[in-house]
């Protein structure tokens, strides 16, 4: 599996059809005294790739943990499809499924195989037969390139193979949107290239993501919105060529001038 290289033009070719799959209003958390997250608004549409960039500490994981209710926010409303999550009579598990992450360590449970690491949730969750959940998990495996790999354990995988095969199992579960959260943050240099090609396939596919990472070069050729966040504040967002290019704030302009 090797990096797919397309032009900026054919990648950001602005797929969203208009409606939200995901809408966060206003979101508030803090841990104790800690305000981490404070006054949040971000939308993702259809078919839309936000990519979320900013320092360590600004709150960026938690935004993405908050918004599938890994972690509760203290205030604010997060919707997912138009169901609202915030609201105590939501069905949470459910609107869960329709959510995919993936995490920078890659969360794959190291006593089972690949492939069953793929069916699990499929089976227990989706109530899909193991012949249909195996059918799914190799369609998805073939997708990141890993169609050989199904019954390897996961410590017999490198670090970019791992995270693939969490995409892959992420896949499997028919989400609606994705979350990443700096999905090639523990990788070795080498390896970053070819989930970010898996991460750019999904986009050209259509794939609603909700991304943050610290690649600017792929932030700036696949996302189309890019969302510049510190102190638990969205500073900036907009065009990556704006945000990236041409940023407005001074404190967008500090952080770009450390990373790039
Ligand atoms: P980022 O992903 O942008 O690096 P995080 O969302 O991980 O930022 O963290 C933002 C701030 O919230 C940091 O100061 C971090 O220490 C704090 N924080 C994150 N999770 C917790 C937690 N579970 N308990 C207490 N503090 C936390
Ligand atoms: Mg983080």
């Amino acid at each position: 599996m090797s990096e797919a290289k397309t032009d900026d033009a054919n990648v950001a070719d602005h797929r969203a059809d208009g409606s939200k799959v995901i809408e966060v209003l206003d979101l508030h958390k803090s841990f104790g005294d800690l305000q981490v997250l404070k006054g949040v608004d971000l939308s993702v549409r259809r078919g839309e790739v936000v990519c979320v960039i900013g320092p360590s500490g600004s709150g960026k994981s938690t935004l993405l943990r908050c918004v599938n209710l890994l972690e509760e926010p203290s205030g604010g409303r997060i919707l997912v499809n138009g169901t609202e999550l915030t609201d105590p009579d939501c069905d949470i598990d459910a609107a869960r499924t329709g959510i995919g992450m993936v995490f920078q360590q890659f969360n794959l449970f190291a006593h089972l195989s690949v492939l069953d690491n793929l069916t699990i949730a499929q089976r227990k969750v989706l109530r899909r037969d193991k012949t249909e959940a195996e059918r799914i998990a190799r369609a998805n495996l073939d997708r990141v390139g890993l169609a050989d790999k199904a019954s390897a354990m996961p410590a017999q995988l490198s670090g970019g193979q791992q995270q693939r095969a969490a995409i892959a199992r992420a896949l499997s579960m028919n989400p609606d949107v994705m979350l990443f959260d700096e999905p090639t943050s523990a990788l070795d240099p080498e390896l970053v290239g070819d989930v970010l090609g898996v991460m750019r396939g999904l986009a050209e596919e259509g794939m609603t993501m909700l991304v943050v990472t610290h690649e600017m070069q792929f932030a700036r050729e696949v996302a189309d919105t890019v969302l510049f966040m510190d102190g638990g504040v969205v500073v900036e967002q907009g065009d990556p060529a704006q945000v990236i290019g041409a940023p407005r704030e001074t404190r967008t302009q500090e952080f770009l001038a450390r990373v790039l």
